[in-house]
């Protein structure tokens, strides 16, 4: 049994992908704006520098969480994208 994968939407660029492929941003409705876990509206995001510049300038997280992103959270995805970056180019 193979299991399908659970497709979701970059904010970005509009690529169609796994899920597992993605950083997720969760608007979470106690804790505020989570990377992993959380309950509530979600955003998914292209580890790529590319997709993080373009969801900053066009402030896609904003839209798409509909709340207002402090520049800390954008801050910590950054760091996580390096961090995806730099395991790629490692390995
Ligand atoms: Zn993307």
């Amino acid at each position: 049994m193979s299991q399908n994968p659970i497709l979701r939407r970059c904010i970005a660029c509009k690529k169609v992908l796994d899920r597992k492929y993605f950083l997720k941003v969760t608007r979470d409705f106690q804790n505020g704006v989570v990377f992993s876990g959380g309950m509530g509206r979600s955003a998914y995001l292209c580890p790529t520098e590319s997709c993080f510049e373009e969801a900053l300038k066009r402030k896609r997280l904003q839209k798409s969480l509909r709340c207002d992103i402090h520049s800390s959270v954008f801050n910590m995805l950054q760091k996580q994208l390096n961090t995806c970056i730099d395991s790629d180019t490692e390995a």
